[in-house]
């Protein structure tokens, strides 16, 4: 049987995808991240890494129902939806939710917007599947099921961004990309959050040398989600977002200084610090 709580990677970099030999170890896939909790999937964000899941999904036949949270609507987060097989099949539902966007938008509308002349070629109407829209407010708890409970909170990015915690039976892994830290002072959203949790999935877009040229980009470093997971017990961090200018042998590098800041495993023997890739999957 599968673990009650587990997180399977499908794409993990950050801002546009990246498709040649150098990023073939870590992947060149944008943000999408599978969270299953008690036979329930959630998926979060879909970015062109939702192609390979929604293939799978069809392919088991296992589910009708899908799930997606949106941490925002940049393209590197949506753009994997008109491509996510079960939206051409007639007995799926899908439902999108997202909190960044009210009052001013719904994601409705953004979502149409994403599929419209002259910007792609048909629009949301091609899709056979009964595709629901939910809008909430950061800082919202959600309850997809029973024995689920989703908190979110507000991050630090231009447009908006929703933090998520997913919790099921007394396990938690948090998912916290786009994000940009103020240097000198640990995001109390998101401590608030995370803390405690089994996982944390942070955007480590940049190393805190490069971080000083991106300052505004809306994104932080894998040493500031380090500094997080330490002020908040964080048991395993994941670094997540890798930006496009970190090929394999960048990230081997990064990893490599990052393992030496949090050595040893959790009690459930997962490492305590470890950069996502595609296919990696973590159970708390
Ligand atoms: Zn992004
Ligand atoms: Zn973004």
């Amino acid at each position: 049987m599968a673990a009650d709580l587990s997180v399977t990677f499908w794409g993990v970099r950050g801002s546009i995808a990246c498709a040649s030999p150098e990023y073939m170890r870590y992947g060149g896939n944008t943000s999408c991240v599978e969270v299953t909790a008690g036979g329930r999937r959630l998926i979060f964000d879909a970015g062109t890494g939702i192609r390979k899941l929604g293939k799978r999904i069809c392919a088991a036949d296992e589910s009708t129902e899908t799930d997606i949270y949106f941490t925002h609507t940049h393209v590197d987060h949506i753009q994997g939806l008109s491509f996510f097989a079960p939206l051409a099949r007639g007995e799926h539902k899908v439902r999108l939710s997202a909190g960044h966007l009210a009052p001013e938008h719904t994601l409705e509308q953004v979502m149409h917007l994403a599929m419209a002349a002259p910007l792609f070629p048909v629009t949301m109407d091609i899709f056979a599947a009964k595709i629901e829209f939910h809008d909430f407010v950061c800082g919202d708890t959600l309850k997809p099921a029973p024995d689920i409970t989703v908190r979110t909170a507000a991050l630090n990015h231009p447009n908006g961004a929703t933090g998520y915690r997913v919790e099921h039976a007394g396990k938690s892994i948090c998912y916290i990309t786009d994000t940009e830290h103020r240097p000198g002072e640990r995001d109390a959203n998101i401590v608030g959050l995370c803390r405690g949790a089994d996982i944390m999935i942070y955007d480590s877009s940049y190393t805190d040398a490069e971080y000083p040229a991106h300052a505004g980009w809306g994104h932080s470093t894998w040493q500031e989600g380090v500094r997080i997971a330490d002020t908040a017990d964080i048991g395993t961090l994941v670094l997540f977002h890798h930006d496009p200018t970190h090929d394999d042998d960048t990230m081997d590098r990064i990893v490599a200084e990052a393992m030496a800041t949090r050595p040893g495993t959790t009690p459930a023997g997962l490492p305590r610090i470890v950069a996502a890739r595609e296919g990696l999957i973590l159970a708390p």
